[in-house]
């Protein structure tokens, strides 16, 4: 029996990035060429427990049946060029096409889509314009570590990724 008490953290975390992230894609409206359907960031790649389960969870309630590999690399959740799991997409799957901030030894570093801001250079990029991610992958951490204390039987080691595509044949797994 799972202890998703971590879960409810981990939802409201993730409704403070998706407002900012709102607010940030109307700032940078004219400059974002994202639009439904651009697949190119959707790539197999490592989550955490914690957002892994997120996932399960609605395969579990959804009664989703295990997808098909059809282009290796690519996101397994990735069909017909849309996000299955969109309602539960891990957190950097919501950041993508975004100006990302990150602190890498104390100096920031910009991460953008290179398909955007394609009429702008980097004089355009602010603090206040960005997304600074460091703090929301901090509390996604922190979260994602009560989650493992809390569910020791799963035998998860701490730090430990999990494919994206390994997912679907997780779901017994977290039941
Ligand atoms: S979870 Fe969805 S948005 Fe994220 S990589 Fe897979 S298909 Fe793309």
């Amino acid at each position: 029996m799972i202890t998703s008490d971590a879960c409810i953290k981990y939802i409201e975390i993730r409704s403070r990035l998706d407002s900012e992230i709102a607010q940030l894609q109307q700032v940078h409206s004219h400059q974002m060429v994202c639009k439904k359907q651009c697949s190119s960031c959707c790539m197999n790649f490592g989550v955490l427990p914690i957002e892994a389960y997120a996932i399960a969870q609605e395969l579990f309630q959804t009664h989703t049946p295990l997808l098909a590999h059809t282009v290796s690399n690519e996101c397994i959740f990735l069909q017909t060029n849309m996000c299955t799991i969109y309602k539960n997409r891990p957190f950097i799957c919501r950041t993508q096409g975004l100006p990302i901030l990150y602190n890498v030894e104390q100096i920031y570093e910009l991460s953008v889509c290179e398909l955007n801001f394609t009429s702008v250079d980097d004089s355009y990029f602010t603090e206040k314009n960005c997304l600074f991610m460091d703090t929301y992958n901090y509390e996604l951490q922190e979260c994602n570590h009560v989650f493992i204390k809390q569910n020791q039987q799963l035998n998860i080691i701490p730090n430990t990724l999990i494919s994206i595509n390994d997912i679907p044949s997780l779901v017994s797994y977290f039941e």
